[in-house]
């Protein structure tokens, strides 16, 4: 591999405080960048100063959203280590939503020192108060200067990186959930089931809408039947009904969460049965109503779970575990952060060590 060309900035920023940082706003000193050429392939592997970037207007990205990303988080450990939570995972998986968007796929070795020499250079950058970390993002642009519709031959792969607090500063709070009923996020043969910036686009509408009326996030549903869950917010969700734990399959519109495939992973080890299935919005109302809906919680990096206290559907309203984190919420929780910051052993061969 090209040894990575280092350009080091002339003056640092100054760190801020841990304890007022706002998700994704305080970018660090450096960023990574790689370009692709076709007929060429990966070239120029580089670190430089943080800043603009400049491409020309017509850049396919600009317009019709060639564009894939990832999201995952550096943890500092008790005794100062540096780590990765289920780092080539996150690669594989933009591998997989290259494909899908008519992206080059990079070899993982490349996508991976492109995080962790980064990672490395800004390891001061990594917060050390509790449940804080460094939010790593990487992600993937076309840049052909052309308006013809049409795969980019010349793209780039680019890791940003930012310090981000807790996420419940003030404890797990259960959040209101609307069931969207105009919107759709996805459909099989679409681009759910790929990181990519158009659906984020496509579910700012109903996110506000749900906002306005005092919900903090949608629950999606399946775009052919508008019956079926899908995602909630941009996560994935789960259920606990009836001892059972019920999760959405990967359908082909559901993207594949990391934190969810953990989930199941612990859930089964734990003696749970899980179901990956359709479930339709009646069937978890019918539950509640019987008594039988025990928790809710959707799944993913930032969050790792947020336990859901409310559902509303139309004039249909139920709640949630009392409106409380439930026992399984709370467990998985504890495991996958205890994993991630070092408290647990990591038995699972989830942890990369970055320095
Ligand atoms: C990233 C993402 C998730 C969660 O994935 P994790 O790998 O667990 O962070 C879920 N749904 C959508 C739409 C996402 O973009």
């Amino acid at each position: 591999m090209e040894e990575i060309k280092i350009t080091r900035a002339a003056t640092l920023k100054e760190k801020p405080d841990s304890s007022t940082l706002v998700f994704g706003k305080a970018m660090t000193d450096h960023m990574f960048l790689v370009d692709y050429d076709e007929g060429q392939g990966w070239h120029d592997p580089r670190i430089v100063p943080y800043g603009p970037l400049q491409i020309d207007p017509a850049a396919k990205v600009l317009h019709y959203a060639e564009e894939i990303f990832e999201g995952l988080k550096a943890y500092r450990t008790a005794d100062g280590t540096i780590q990765l939570f289920r780092v080539k995972d996150n690669i594989e998986r933009m591998n997989n939503s290259a494909e899908r968007m008519c992206l080059p796929t990079i070899p993982e070795e490349l996508a991976l020192v492109g995080i962790t020499e980064l990672v490395k250079m800004e390891k001061d950058w990594v917060p050390s108060e509790k449940d804080t970390s460094l939010y790593i993002r990487p992600f993937m642009i076309g840049l052909d200067a052309a308006l013809g519709v049409h795969a980019s031959h010349h793209c780039q792969y680019i890791v940003i990186v930012c310090p981000v607090g807790a996420y419940y500063p003030e404890g797990l709070n259960p959040v209101k959930i609307y069931v969207e009923d105009q919107d759709v996020r996805a459909v099989k043969g679409g681009t759910g089931m790929a990181k990519t910036g158009g659906n984020y686009a496509a579910s700012l509408r109903a996110g506000d809408r749900a906002e306005k009326n005092g919900y903090s996030q949608v629950l999606w549903l399946d775009g052919v039947h508008r019956k079926y869950i899908e995602e909630v917010g941009s996560m994935n969700v789960m259920f606990k009904v009836a001892g059972k734990i019920l999760t959405p399959d990967l359908n082909g519109s559901v993207l594949p969460g990391i934190t969810r495939r953990s989930c199941i992973q612990l859930l089964k080890e734990w003696g749970y049965e899980v179901e990956e299935r359709r479930i339709s919005a009646e069937e978890l109302f019918e539950a509640a109503a019987q008594g039988t809906l025990e928790e809710a919680w959707g799944t993913g990096t930032a969050a790792v779970v947020s336990p859901i206290g409310e559902l509303a559907m139309g004039d249909k309203k139920v709640t949630v575990s009392n409106n409380q984190i439930g026992p399984v919420t709370q467990k998985l929780y504890d495991e996958l952060t205890g994993i991630q910051w070092g408290r647990v052993a990591d038995t699972h061969g989830w942890i990369t060590k970055v320095c």
